[in-house]
Parts: structure tokens; sequence; C-alpha cells
């Protein structure tokens, strides 16, 4: 089956109405990041360029499924002028996507136009999938493009409803690369493989290496979830943070993985959760009292050589606490190897939201394959899940 993208769809002339990710950090009217705003770009100009007209819609925040000002979109679309130099029109009304002010200013639109509709969650029919909303938002347009990866994973009217109520469907190019990239993951990636798996919790990321498992060569485990395993294999984890409700499937997670689990060695501890406090290097047991907040440097050393030998690599979840500077040494260095490994061939990516904002934090975000935009949605496309985003634009 050939794919529809908004590369093969005819836009001219026609109405297109796009699912953006605009769920971007704002505070007080101020936007703290735009890049999600740019990787909406592509595909915005790709249909400005072919004669189409856009209508975005995104959700911002969780403004409870009614009108809330603090998470309206018009900064956003204030952002996306300047950025895209082409007109770019605010559906300005307070109700909500569907308002009949959105109505008006979609039939006044033109060819080469852009109008951005208000926030998605301000109808609280978006999250509950509401067949109403879905049907108001395909009367819109002609066509409809999913280009939110991010939240693809989430059956919601904007994502999934409207999709099945549109006479056309298709991809955006930023969901159309997430694909691409992530499916190289699944589908017989080149060995050796090596996932590096850390973060705050097991819990969030037992399905990833229960999936991953059989395909990978090595699991590099770092971080808080480093603590429960060690703790379920009788280690001494002194104050580190442990799920102790996950002791359990992390035992039988590290026996049925006969091997291919990687544990720190070492770890940098510290006595509180505190940046100024003072820093221990500890190998193997950690005293009472002192919490691991960081792999130490030979389970760096190792880590970088297992990545460095690696042709496929796959990275979410910082090795420490990264947002205290003295705590992020193993984690910028995961970075740092991924980057050289990529300058070797190496296929690598990189995803989670603390986890990119470390990478570029440590200047690699353009040294990687690819930096994927989906937090929970990476996760479980490695678990193997079908995201509802994604299966409703082919079983229509
Ligand atoms: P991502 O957003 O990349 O998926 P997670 O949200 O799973 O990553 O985990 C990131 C969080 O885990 C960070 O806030 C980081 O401070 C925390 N973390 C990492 N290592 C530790 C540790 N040893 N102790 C406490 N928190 C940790
Ligand atoms: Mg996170």
């Amino acid at each position: 089956m050939r794919k529809r993208t908004i590369e093969n769809m005819t836009v001219r002339g026609r109405r297109v109405l796009v699912r953006v990710d605009f769920n971007v950090p704002i505070a007080d009217g101020a936007i703290g990041d735009d890049t999600r705003i740019r990787a909406a770009l592509p595909t915005i100009r790709t249909i400005l360029a072919n004669g189409g007209k856009a209508i975005l819609m995104s959700h911002l925040g969780r403004p409870k499924g009614k009108p809330d000002p603090a998470f309206t979109l018009r900064p956003v679309a204030d952002r996306l002028k300047e950025l895209l130099g082409a007109p770019v029109h605010f559906a300005d009304h307070a109700t909500g996507p569907t308002d009949p002010a959105s109505r008006q200013a979609i039939d006044v639109l033109n060819e080469g136009e852009v109008l951005v509709l208000e926030n998605t969650r301000f109808h609280p029919g978006e999250t509950k999938n509401d067949p109403d909303l879905a049907g108001e938002l395909a009367a819109f347009a002609e066509l409809y493009v999913n280009d939110a990866f991010g939240t693809c994973h989430r059956a919601h009217a904007s994502t999934e409803g409207v999709a099945h109520r549109v006479k056309e469907a298709g991809m955006g190019l930023l969901l159309d690369k997430e694909i691409e990239y992530l499916s190289k993951l699944l589908d017989s990636p080149e060995p050796p493989y090596v996932a590096v798996l850390g973060g705050a919790k097991v819990s969030d990321k037992i399905g990833v290496i229960q999936n991953l498992l059989d395909q990978v060569d090595a699991l590099l485990i770092g971080g808080a979830m480093s603590y429960t395993f060690l703790k379920a294999l009788g280690h001494e984890t002194g104050a580190s943070r442990v799920e102790a409700d996950r002791l359990d499937d992390a035992k039988a997670l590290y026996e049925q993985a006969g091997g291919k689990i990687r544990l720190p060695v070492d770890h940098i501890t510290a006595s509180a959760f505190d940046n100024e406090a003072p820093r221990r290097i500890v190998s193997g047991a950690i005293p009472k009292g002192e919490m691991g907040l960081d792999i130490g440097p030979e389970t760096i050393g190792e880590y970088a050589r297992a990545i460095g030998e690696a042709r496929t690599i796959v990275w979410n979840g910082p090795m420490g606490v990264f947002e205290m500077s003295n705590f992020a040494a193993g984690t910028f260095a995961v970075a740092k190897a991924l980057a050289g490994a990529t300058a070797h061939g190496a296929l690598t990516v990189v995803g989670g939201g603390d986890s990119v904002a470390a990478v570029s934090q440590a200047g690699y975000e353009n040294l990687v394959s690819h930096v994927s935009t989906g937090g929970g949605a990476m996760l479980e496309f490695l678990e193997g899940k079908i995201l509802p985003g994604i299966a409703a634009l082919s079983d229509r």
C-alpha cells in the first residue's frame, strides 16, 4: 500500500485541516521554546507552495475542556506568522475550535494562507474523542493531515475521530519522518544494536524493555530506574530512588534478558537531592543515607564503549539528575557518545522530553540521526503498539 503523505495529496485550491503539535511551553503569553512550531513548518510550507489553504489545530496545555485565556493559541499564531512569512489568521473567538467564527474565517481563507484554530482542548469533546466534535472538525476541510506525532498515542477527536470522517486523510512530513526512523528501530535494525534507557521510573519503560529485548544486543540502564534493578538483585542502594512495587518486575525482566541488561557499576552519590551537596564516587554498594544521582566514571567508560561499537542506538531517559550541573556528566557523556557513533555512520535516535532537552543542552541535537518529538508516543511505538492517530489514517 502506498503511504499517503502531504507530498502526494492534491491540495491545490483545497482546504487542508492539519493536526499539528503546538503544545509549546508558554508563561504569561511568552513562548519559551518554539521548536515544535518550527517542526511543523515543512508541512505547512508544502501546502502553501502547492496552492492549498492550511487550517491548523492543536491542543495547548490542559485547559480542562473549557475556554481558558491562559491557554490560548494566539501567541503561537503570532510566532508562526514571524517564522512563516505568509498570511496567518487566528480564528478569534472564545469558545474553542468549532466556534461559528472559525467557520466564517475558513470561508474567507485564500489559497496560500493559514488559519490557526483555537485550542482543541477548549472543547470537552476533544479528549473524549466525541464523534460530534470530530464531525464538526471534519466539515471544515476536504483533506485531513496529521503531523502531530507527539499526540498520536491518544485517540482524541482531533487526532483520531476526525480522520475517519474526512474524504481523504494522510501524514504530514514530520509524522512521516518519525515513523520512518522509529520503524528502523523495530524492523531489522543493523547490529550491534544498543538501547540506552534511563530516567525516572522503570514502570514507564517496562513495555519498551520487553519489546526491545529480543532485538537488541545490549540494554544499558542508567538513571533512577537502575536503582530499582540493583535493589531487586540484592544490592544496597542507600537512599536512592527505588520503586518498591516494581522490584519483582525488575528482577523478572533482568532474568528474562539473559545477560543483555547492563547496570551501572559505579555512581555519583550525595546525601541530599541538592546540586551543592558534597559528591562521592561509589563503586558497588551505596552507603546508607547516600543517594545515587548519576552514573559514575567507570560506567560512563563502559557505556560509551558499547555505544561506540554499535551500529544502531536508541536512547530514552537521562542517566542522572542532569538538571543539576553536578550530576549531568553521565547524561552528557552518553549524548557525546551518540554523536560520535553518528559520525561513524551509526543510526542514532533520541526521544523523551527530558532526554531531548539534555541533548540540546549539550549541543548535540544536530549530531544524531533523529531527535523524536514524541515522548509517550515514541515509547508506545517502541513497545510495538499501534498508535491510534496513525492507524486512523489508513483504516478508513
Ligand atoms: P524522558 O523525559 O527523557 O523520557 P524521564 O521523564 O523518564 O525521561 O526521566 C527524566 C527524569 O529522571 C529527570 O527529571 C531526571 O532528573 C530524573 N532522574 C534521572 N536519574 C535520576 C536519579 N538517579 N535520581 C532521581 N531522579 C533521576
Ligand atoms: Mg520526562
